[in-house]
This record gives structure tokens, C-alpha cells and sequence, in this order.
């Protein structure tokens, strides 16, 4: 399966179709206050608190922002 594969879609619409960009926040570490809320809230497990800062694993994240919504200090961009 090469990319010759690829399904036409439409001039310069089929390789923005299978790659859609996901914005990943971004955790301030000095407004984290380690609290989880935004590990509980993320529907896809991508976050975990390691050190009192959250961390926001790439791979996992879609870009949601459910974390961003209720983290109490703004600490998610
Ligand atoms: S944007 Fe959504 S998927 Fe990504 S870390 Fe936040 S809650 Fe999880
Ligand atoms: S909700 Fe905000 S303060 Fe709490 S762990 Fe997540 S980023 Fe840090």
C-alpha cells in the first residue's frame, strides 16, 4: 500500500484528509498546580501528573481541549 494509493479526493485535499493536524496544548509548568483535573477531564488518557506538572502525551491527544476547560489556573494554552 504506497501512496499511490492515497484515494483521489481532490487536487491538494487528499493528503490534508489522512493527515489532520491536532492542536496540543500546552501546560505552563509555572501556573500548573499539579491538581489532575485536566488528567480526569482528557477522554483519551493523554495526560498524566508527573512531578506536580501535567503532561500532555502527543501521541494520544486529539486536540479536544476538555483539559484546558477545567483547569482552575489557566495553566493549559
Ligand atoms: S486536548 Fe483533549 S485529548 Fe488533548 S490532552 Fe486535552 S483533554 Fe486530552
Ligand atoms: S488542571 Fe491545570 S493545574 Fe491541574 S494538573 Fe492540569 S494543568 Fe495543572
Amino acid at each position: 500500500m504506497g501512496l499511490g494509493m492515497r484515494p483521489s479526493v481532490g487536487p491538494g485535499i487528499g493528503a490534508r484528509a489522512t493527515a489532520i493536524p491536532v492542536a496540543v496544548p500546552a501546560v505552563d509548568p509555572e501556573k500548573c498546580a499539579g491538581c489532575g483535573e485536566c488528567a480526569k477531564a482528557c477522554p483519551f488518557g493523554a495526560i498524566e501528573v508527573k512531578g506536580g506538572v501535567a503532561v500532555v502525551n502527543a501521541a494520544l491527544c486529539q486536540g479536544c481541549r476538555a483539559c484546558a476547560s477545567v483547569c482552575p489556573t489557566g495553566a493549559i494554552d
